[in-house]
C-alpha cells in the first residue's frame, strides 16, 4: 500500500516538477523518482529566463503566460527567487530594426506585452545598455528571471512540505508498464505515470525516442561573479541573433534580409548557433550564453573559442562593471526538428514529456495544466 500512487513522475527537472505540481494540487496522490541525489539536468544549467516574448502567438503563447502566472504565484507561496524584469531586444542594424516593426506591427492583439523605444528610453530598463549605434529598442513587460538552481530544490521542497508529495532521490527507473514502475530493487504503484527524463533516452521506451527523431542540443554558459556595489541589470538583454532564434519573430519577410546580414558579417556566428542573451540571478551574477550544437553525441568538452565569440557579441550590445568569468559550463537539451514538444501515450496511462528544447522553464507549467 505505502508505494501506491495516483501519479507517478520520472525525472525532477522542472518537467517533472510542473507535473507533479499540478496533480498533486489537483489533489491526487503523487511521487516523483530522481537518478541523480539531486536535480542536476537542465533545469539547473539555464538562464532562468521566462521567456514569453520568444514564442508564437495562440497556444505556445498562451502557455507561456500561464506558466508565468504560476511562477509568480510561487514565488508568493514558496519564497521561490523570481524576478519580473521583463526584456529588452536591441537593434543596432536596419535590418533589425525592420524585424522589431514588423513584429510589432503583425502581433498587435497577440498578448505580447511590447513598445518600441527611442535609445534614451532603453536605458531606463537597464545601465548595461550599448547606446553607441543603436537604433531602437522593443521592450517587453512578460519576461521573468528564475534563479533556477535555488528554485528548482526549493520547488521540490515546496512540493513535499504543501502537498506531501513523495521524492525518491538516487532511484533511476529501469521499468515501466502499465500501472507500474520499479527502479531494480523495488515495485511501485501508479494509475498514471509520467516520462520526463530529460536527455535521457536509452532507459525507458528507447524505441519511441528513436522514431520521433528527437535528438540533443549542447549549450555553452558562463557566468560573472556579483557584481560590485549591489549592480542590478534590470531587464534581460538580447539583441539581433536572438531574433533569428526564436519562433516568435519567424513570421516576419525581414527576417530574410537579417539572416543575410549576420550570413554575410558574421557567418561563425551561425555555423555554432550562437545567440546571446544577458541574465542577472538573485546572487547578483551575469548569465551569459549560449551556442548550440546538434547531435545524439555531445562531447563533454568545452570550446573557449565558441566562449570568446559569445562574449565578442555581447559586448557589442551591453557593458557592465565586472566581466570577470568565475564559471563555464555547458547544458543539454533534448529537441526534435521541427517539433515544439514530445507528448506521447507510450502505453496505457503511461506518458513521455520531452523535447521542449530552449523552453522548458517558460513552458512547464502551461503543458502540465493541460495534460494532467
Ligand atoms: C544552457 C541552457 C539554457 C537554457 N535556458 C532556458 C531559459 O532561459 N528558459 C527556458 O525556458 N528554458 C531554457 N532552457 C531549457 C530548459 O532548461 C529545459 O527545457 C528544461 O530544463 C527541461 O526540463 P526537464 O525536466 O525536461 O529536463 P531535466 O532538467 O534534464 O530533468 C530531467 C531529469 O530526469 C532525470 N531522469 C532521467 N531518466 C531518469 C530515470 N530513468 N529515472 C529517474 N530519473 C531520471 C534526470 O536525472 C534529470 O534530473 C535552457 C536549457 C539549457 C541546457
Amino acid at each position: 500500500m505505502e508505494n501506491k500512487y495516483d501519479v507517478a513522475v520520472v525525472g525532477a527537472g522542472i518537467l517533472g516538477l510542473a507535473i507533479a505540481y499540478v496533480a498533486a494540487k489537483r489533489g491526487n496522490k503523487v511521487v516523483v523518482f530522481e537518478r541523480s541525489t539531486k536535480a542536476m539536468g537542465a533545469s539547473v544549467r539555464n538562464f532562468g529566463l521566462i521567456w514569453p516574448i520568444g514564442q508564437p502567438s495562440g497556444a505556445a503563447l498562451n502557455q507561456a503566460l500561464r506558466t508565468r502566472t504560476v511562477w509568480l504565484q510561487l514565488a508568493q507561496e514558496a519564497g521561490l527567487p523570481v524576478e519580473a524584469n521583463g526584456s529588452l531586444h536591441l537593434a543596432y542594424q536596419e535590418e533589425e530594426v525592420a524585424v522589431l516593426e514588423e513584429f510589432m506591427a503583425t502581433t498587435r492583439d497577440a498578448g505580447y506585452q511590447c513598445t518600441l523605444l527611442q535609445p534614451d528610453e532603453a536605458v531606463k530598463f537597464s545601465p548595461a545598455v550599448r547606446t553607441e549605434g543603436l537604433k531602437l529598442a522593443m521592450h517587453s513587460g512578460t519576461e521573468l528571471t528564475v534563479s533556477t538552481r535555488q528554485a528548482i530544490p526549493l520547488l521540490a521542497d515546496y512540493l513535499q512540505k504543501t502537498y506531501k508529495v513523495s521524492f525518491h532521490y538516487g532511484t533511476a527507473i529501469t521499468h515501466v508498464q502499465p500501472g507500474f514502475l520499479s527502479d531494480f530493487y523495488e515495485m511501485y504503484s501508479a494509475e498514471r505515470i509520467y516520462i520526463c527524463g530529460g536527455q535521457d533516452f536509452e532507459t525507458l521506451y528507447p524505441a519511441i525516442f528513436r522514431e520521433s527523431g528527437i535528438t540533443r542540443c549542447k549549450l555553452q554558459m558562463m557566468r560573472t561573479g556579483k557584481q560590485p556595489n549591489d549592480w542590478k541589470l534590470g531587464a534581460s538583454l538580447c539583441s539581433g541573433l536572438t531574433m533569428r532564434h526564436y519562433e516568435a519573430f519567424a513570421h516576419c519577410g525581414s527576417l530574410a534580409a537579417l539572416d543575410a546580414y549576420f550570413e554575410r558579417e558574421m557567418p561563425e556566428f551561425g555555423r555554432w548557433g550562437i545567440h546571446v542573451m544577458l541574465s542577472q540571478n538573485a546572487q547578483g551574477h551575469l548569465v551569459i550564453g549560449d551556442s548550440h550544437e546538434y547531435g545524439l553525441e555531445q562531447t563533454p568538452f568545452n570550446q573557449e573559442d565558441v566562449n570568446q565569440l559569445i562574449l565578442k557579441y555581447l559586448k557589442s550590445f551591453a557593458d557592465f562593471p565586472d566581466w570577470e568569468i568565475a564559471e563555464t559550463w555547458h547544458g543539454i537539451y533534448p529537441t526534435i526538428p521541427g517539433k515544439t514538444k514530445l507528448v506521447q501515450e507510450a502505453a496505457n496511462r503511461v506518458w513521455i514529456v520531452n523535447g521542449l528544447s530552449g523552453a522548458g522553464l517558460t513552458l512547464s507549467f502551461g503543458i502540465a495544466e493541460d495534460l494532467i
